[in-house]
């Protein structure tokens, strides 16, 4: 049995009519951007989060960069980001000419609220958080160290749809969160999306004019914005994804539960959440010491693995300029060469996930 890391056709057979079905109407109904569908998945998914706004864009990079033009953070400004983040957390703060500030992560994948402040200098404006692989990250205490020394925290919640701290969701601890639909994410388009959501309505205001090119009234242009607009058809097929979303969250943490109850392994640490946080599983993130070799054997079993992620942002040759060398982050670095994503989807069959839990507890 060949199984891959990710099956996103599996989740569009789930709801293949209604998929079908919505997709017609959109196609059908001669209005292709910024529409009635957008209007609604607005709505909808400010409701799901339990946030004022939501403004719908093209893409989760678009949601980070715009994010920080509009808080206005730029040149001379520095930003505290985790080190062991996807890169584009990064290049939403490098893309307004701000420089990123790396800070280490916890036992639990997010951002180390200890570590925080002895990275703080005059020129810190924001926290840029990211609730990686859908593990919610401590925001009692990266909030309160936020109030006390007046940053802008923005969430990157690209991993994190519906996953709680507190009982709250990710996305609603900031200024801004920040929200990918990519196809792979726990809510996925087919295709680009991306979206804010905000409680504050001049925010909301300005994300709105951002988008569509600096401009709240056709043709007079305010700022030097973007085309950053949310499609109809994306909207509509997220609504439908959207309408799903706790059942398909449900099922994704089910699996996790049977990873953590079945796998057993010395060689292997399985992923644990922080207190009072909640996951929603977007990965499900193993680490071992011989990865490499972890990786080549469930190769060999037919068993597809992804590592999230090979090279933290700051050895990257794109942020070569910022000088950094390896050993400045440690910890981010070892995450980098022992973590490994198992095979985690919707539509995931039992007999899937049994042959997973079996090879990777034969695994010597
Ligand atoms: C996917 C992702 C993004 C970027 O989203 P796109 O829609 O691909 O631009 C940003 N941050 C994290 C953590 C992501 O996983």
């Amino acid at each position: 049995m060949d199984i891959m890391p990710n099956r996103m056709d599996r989740g569009y057979y789930m709801y293949q009519r209604e998929f079908e079905e919505k997709a017609l109407e959109v196609l059908r109904s001669g209005w292709y951007v910024l529409g009635k569908e957008v209007a609604s998945f607005e709505e909808e998914f400010a409701a799901y989060v339990g946030a004022k706004y939501c403004v719908g864009l093209a893409s989760g990079l678009d949601a980070l960069w715009l994010a920080f033009r509009i808080l206005g953070i730029g040149a001379g400004d520095e930003v505290i980001v985790q080190g062991n983040t996807y890169i584009a957390s990064v290049m939403g703060i490098t893309i307004n000419g701000a420089a990123p500030v790396f800070v280490e992560p916890d036992e639990h994948f997010g951002m180390d609220p200890e570590r925080i402040e002895a990275l703080i200098t005059p020129r810190t404006k924001a926290v840029l958080v990211t609730h990686l692989y859908g593990m919610a990250s401590r925001m009692d205490k990266i909030c309160a160290i936020c109030r006390k020394h007046g940053l802008r925290l923005v969430e990157d919640c690209a991993q994190s749809h519906g996953a709680r701290f507190n009982g709250r969701m990710t996305g609603t601890f900031g200024d801004i969160g920040c929200f990918s639909f990519y196809p792979s994410k726990n809510l996925g388009a087919f295709g680009d999306a991306g979206a804010v959501v905000v409680n504050d309505e001049q925010l909301a205001r300005d994300f709105r004019m951002y988008r569509n090119y600096g401009s709240e009234k056709r043709y007079y242009n305010k700022v030097v914005g973007a085309n950053s607009r949310l499609d109809e058809l994306q909207a509509g097929l997220l609504r439908v994804r959207l309408s799903h979303l706790e059942e398909l969250t449900e099922e994704k943490v089910r699996i996790s539960q049977r990873y953590t109850r079945e796998l057993r392994n010395d060689r292997i640490q399985l992923p644990e959440l922080a207190e009072n946080a909640t996951g929603v599983w977007h990965q499900y993130v193993i680490r071992c010491e011989e990865r490499d070799r972890l990786m080549d054997y469930l190769k060999q079993q037919g068993i597809g693995t992804i590592i999230h992620y090979p090279i933290p942002p700051h050895l990257s040759e794109a942020y070569a300029y910022l000088g950094m060398k390896e050993g400045d982050l440690p910890i981010t670095e070892h995450l980098a060469k022992t973590v490994l994503s198992i095979p985690i989807y919707n539509g995931m069959t039992q007999q899937e996930q049994t042959a997973v839990i079996e090879a990777i507890n034969a695994f010597v």
